[in-house]
C-alpha cells in the first residue's frame, strides 16, 4: 500500500477491480501524502478533502453494485482554471481569490460523470500567463525532482502534483505549451489536443483561439485515460467541433498488440532544423536526438522538413495570446465577482484600482501589450499582421505534414531552471519558443520524457501529429514506453514514503 501512487492508471484500474484496495482507500492514501508532503512543493491551492472521501465511498457502493464505468472510483485533481461549482476557482489571482463558481466546466462535469475523484485544485501561473508558476498569487510550485527548481507552466501545479506521486492523472490547459512544457520539466507526458476537440465551457479564458485542456499523467497511457472523458462535441462552446470519438486506450492496445519487434516500420517523423535552433541546451539536444535514434532502430524513418522560423511565431504570438487576453480579462472589473478595491470614489476609481490590485505585474502587462496593439492605428500594424503571419504557420505544417505523419522537437530549450528575481519577461518568453506554433496553427501535441541531465532533470521530446491524430500522438509515445523506461523513473518527492 505504500507505494500505491507509483502505479499506473491502469494498474490503479485493475486493482480496484481485483479488489486489491478501496477507491477509499486509494483516496485516503493520496490525501495522506498530499497532506504531509505538498508543504514543500506548494502544488495545490484548494483541497476537496471532504468530498473527495464522500464520492470515493460512493464510487465503492456503485463498484460493488456492478457499475463497470473504468474510471470509476480513480483519483485526479485540476488545474484551477477550471470552474468547479461550489469550489474556489482562482485561476492562480488575487482577482478571483473569492471566487466560488456558480457552475461545473463542461469537462469537469465530464470527469465526474466518469466516476472520478477529485483531490482539489492545483495552482498555476495567474491567468495561465508564464512558464514557472512564478506569477501565481499563491505562490511559487517547487518541482518534485529539485526543490530548487521551477515545475514549468502555467500548469506547474498539476505537473509537480502527478510528478509527487499525488494524484495519478491531472488536467491541465495550454494556450501556448502550458501543458507539455511542465510536463517536460516534471518527467511527465502531457498532451494537448486538436484545437476544438474538447469543450472550452468554463475554463477561464485566457486566449481564447489558442486555448485547449488536455491531460497530463506519468505516460501516453496515463494520458489515454483522462483525456477519453474530456473530449466531444459540446453546444456551450462555439468553437466545439464535432468529430468521430476514439477510444483512446483501446487504440493504444490495438497499436500495441499489431506491434512487431519493428513498431514504428511505416512512420516518418518530421524533424525541422528550425526546432535545433541556437539556445538549445546540449544536454536536451542530445536526448532528444538519441530518442529520434531510438525510434528509429523500432523502424521509424526521419525525414527532414522545414516550418516557420521558430523566432516569428514567437513575435505572432506574443501579439496576438496578450490581445485576446486584453479583451477576456476585461469582465473582471470588481464589479459582479471577484476582488473589488476598498472604498471606490467613484465607477472609475472601482474599475482601475480593482484591476490594479487584483492582477499582478504579468498579467498587466499583457492586458497593456494587447490593448495596444488592438488600438486604432496600430491594428493594422500589429494584430493584422500576426493574423496573416498565423496563416503562413498553418500552411507551413501542412507542407510539412505532406512528407511526414508527425513532428519531433525538443519541448523546451533547457530543462527546469532555477527561479531567479532577474528573468525578465523576454527571456522566459524565448522559453515557449518550440511550443506555441502548435497552438497557433490549432494542432495537437504531446510531450513525453526521454532522459535526464547530468544534474538529474527530466528532458521532453515534442510529438506534433495532423489534426485530430491525438490517437497516433499517443500510440507513438505508447510504443516507445513498451520499450524504453524513461517514464518509469520518479522523483525526490514521489519516492517518499509517509
Ligand atoms: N508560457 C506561455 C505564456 O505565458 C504559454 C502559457 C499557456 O500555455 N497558458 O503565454
Amino acid at each position: 500500500m505504500s507505494e500505491i501512487h507509483l502505479l499506473s492508471t491502469e494498474q490503479l484500474i485493475t486493482g480496484l477491480q481485483d479488489k486489491q484496495f478501496s477507491s477509499l482507500e486509494l483516496t485516503e492514501h493520496y490525501l495522506k501524502r498530499i497532506d504531509a508532503l505538498d508543504g514543500k512543493i506548494n502544488s495545490f491551492i484548494t483541497h476537496t478533502s471532504e468530498t473527495a472521501r464522500a464520492q470515493a465511498q460512493a464510487a465503492d457502493e456503485m463498484r460493488a453494485q456492478g457499475d463497470k464505468r473504468r474510471l470509476l472510483g480513480v483519483p485526479m485533481a485540476h488545474k484551477d482554471i477550471f470552474c468547479t461549482q461550489g469550489v474556489l476557482t482562482t485561476c492562480g489571482s488575487k482577482m478571483l481569490h473569492n471566487f466560488v463558481s456558480p457552475y461545473n466546466a463542461t469537462i469537469v462535469s465530464n470527469i465526474d460523470k466518469a466516476g472520478m475523484i477529485s483531490l482539489g485544485k492545483l495552482n498555476m501561473d495567474e491567468f495561465a500567463m508564464g512558464s514557472d508558476n512564478s506569477s501565481s498569487y499563491y505562490g511559487t510550485v517547487q518541482n518534485p525532482w529539485n526543490l530548487e527548481r521551477v515545475p514549468g507552466g502555467s500548469s506547474g501545479g498539476s505537473a509537480a502534483a502527478v510528478a509527487a506521486g499525488f494524484v495519478p492523472v491531472a488536467t491541465g490547459s495550454d494556450t501556448g505549451g502550458s501543458i507539455r512544457q511542465p510536463a517536460s520539466f516534471c518527467g511527465l507526458t502531457g498532451i494537448k489536443p486538436t484545437y476544438g476537440r474538447v469543450s472550452r465551457f468554463g475554463m477561464i479564458a485566457y486566449a481564447s483561439s489558442l486555448d485547449q485542456a488536455g491531460s497530463m499523467g506519468k505516460s501516453a497511457k496515463d494520458c489515454a485515460y483522462l483525456l477519453q472523458p474530456m473530449i466531444g462535441h459540446d453546444p456551450r462552446d462555439a468553437t466545439s467541433i464535432k468529430h468521430d470519438i476514439p477510444d483512446y486506450v483501446q487504440d493504444l492496445n490495438d497499436a500495441e498488440a499489431a506491434a512487431g519487434d519493428k513498431p514504428f516500420e511505416g512512420l516518418r517523423i518530421g524533424v525541422a532544423k528550425e526546432y535545433f535552433s541556437e539556445g538549445l541546451d546540449s544536454e536536451v539536444e542530445q536526448a532528444v536526438r538519441t530518442a529520434l535514434k531510438q525510434y528509429e532502430d523500432l523502424g521509424a524513418t526521419i525525414v527532414e522538413v522545414n516550418i516557420t522560423d521558430p523566432e516569428i511565431t514567437l513575435a505572432t504570438y506574443y501579439m496576438l495570446a496578450p490581445a485576446e487576453a486584453s479583451s477576456n480579462l476585461s469582465r473582471f472589473d470588481g464589479v459582479r465577482f471577484g476582488y473589488r478595491c476598498e472604498n471606490p470614489a467613484d465607477l472609475v476609481d472601482l474599475y482601475t484600482r480593482s484591476r490594479s490590485e487584483g492582477f499582478g505585474p504579468e498579467v498587466q502587462r499583457r492586458i497593456l501589450t494587447g490593448t495596444y496593439a488592438l488600438s486604432a492605428g496600430y491594428f493594422d500594424a500589429y494584430y493584422t499582421k500576426a493574423q496573416r503571419i498565423r496563416r503562413l504557420i498553418v500552411k507551413d505544417f501542412d507542407e510539412a505534414f505532406a512528407d511526414c505523419d508527425v513532428i519531433a522537437s525538443p519541448t523546451s530549450p533547457t530543462a527546469a531552471y532555477k527561479l531567479s528575481e532577474d528573468l525578465d519577461p523576454a527571456s522566459m518568453y524565448l522559453g515557449d519558443v518550440y511550443t506555441i506554433a502548435v497552438n497557433l496553427a490549432g494542432l495537437p501535441a504531446l510531450s513525453q520524457p526521454v532522459g535526464l541531465t547530468s544534474d538529474g532533470l527530466p528532458i521532453g521530446l515534442q510529438l506534433i501529429g495532423q489534426y485530430w491524430q491525438e490517437s497516433k500522438l499517443l500510440s507513438t509515445a505508447h510504443l516507445f514506453q513498451q520499450h524504453t523506461d524513461h517514464h518509469l523513473q520518479h522523483s525526490l518527492i514521489a519516492k517518499e514514503t509517509v
